[in-house]
């Protein structure tokens, strides 16, 4: 019986992502396969939708809107701080990424303005908002060991050593 994509299998895929004017966001050509365990949120939830009973050697083509992807852009999420409450080893430059901390851990923040006084922060994700295509290819399937399923990844050749 051929393996295929399902709940608590692990997948190898190839996969170019670009966003709908063509530009590519991600691709792992010239690179080792992804390997995820499918159905335990290391991928966004519309991926493994779109790869669910793929086999080996089966390529897909795909649209992901950002609900199915990594969500609405929060306006709330965006806010404007003074200069003078960043740390000053830290470049004030649009595009800087660091992490704010926070009494629930680190909250990964993106610098998207600066003028003389004020920095603009945007806490959503940075493909938040972002509708993205992806064209993968299923390069391997094979069922996860009891650890791999009691850990929530994968083990071995491109997933976690240790
Ligand atoms: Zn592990």
């Amino acid at each position: 019986m051929t393996s295929v994509i399902e709940q608590d299998m692990v997948a190898g895929v190839h996969y170019t992502g670009t966003f709908p004017d063509g530009e590519v966001f991600d691709s792992s050509e010239g690179r080792n396969a992804l390997y995820f365990l499918v159905g335990h949120r290391q991928m966004i939830p519309g991926f493994e939708e779109e790869m669910m009973g793929a086999a080996v050697g089966e390529k897909r083509e795909f649209t992901l809107t950002p609900d199915r992807a990594y969500g609405e852009h929060d306006e709330s999420a965006v806010q404007v701080v003074p200069r003078g409450q960043f740390p000053p080893d830290i470049p004030l430059e649009v595009g800087v990424t660091m992490a704010a901390q926070t009494d629930e851990g680190p909250l990964p923040l993106t610098i998207t303005a600066v003028d003389e006084e004020n920095v603009t922060v945007d806490f959503n994700h940075q493909m938040a908002g972002k509708t993205l295509r992806f064209s993968v290819e299923v390069v391997e399937v094979r069922a996860a060991t009891p650890e791999e399923l009691a850990h929530g990844h994968v083990h071995g050749p491109g997933g976690h050593h240790h």
